[in-house]
């Protein structure tokens, strides 16, 4: 008898959705009548997650043999995500959105140092703007 795993959804930078379970996200891969098919992010993996059409756990296949989870780079892409979509919706300021959401997504010592890493600032130290902020709207 297996337990059946926590599975969450969000959207990735790019717009797609994605799937998060035990610290590994998943893309969806190819959709049937019957299931969706969501395959591990690390292209080298061929872990897969079996879903149905209301995203419900079916079942899972193969597994992540070569690498580990990355939990604090999905707080990070979920609490992203969040603010996008906020940002998509309302008319507050995209930095109020931010702070706001920031504030409440408890995110994790790892998960913070992920948002402010050196190299990710300095690609935009042109602007004017907090680098950290501006991530979330590219
Ligand atoms: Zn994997």
């Amino acid at each position: 008898m297996s337990v059946t795993p926590v599975i969450s959804f969000s959207t990735s930078n790019k717009g797609k959705s994605i799937l998060i379970c035990e610290g590994f996200i998943y893309q969806l891969n190819r959709t049937r009548k019957k299931a969706k098919y969501w395959r591990c992010k690390d292209r080298t993996c061929s872990a897969y997650i079996h879903t149905d059409q209301n995203n419900q756990y079916i079942g899972k296949s193969g597994d992540h043999g070569s690498h580990l989870p990355i939990p604090e780079s999905i707080e990070v892409t979920v609490f992203k995500a969040k603010v996008k979509e906020r940002i998509a919706r309302e008319t507050v300021a995209i930095r109020k959105i931010y702070d706001n959401e920031l504030a409440s997504a408890a995110l994790s010592e790892a998960a913070l140092a992920l948002i402010s890493l050196p190299s990710e600032a300095s690609k935009y130290s042109y602007l004017s703007i907090s680098p950290m902020f501006v991530l979330f709207i590219l």
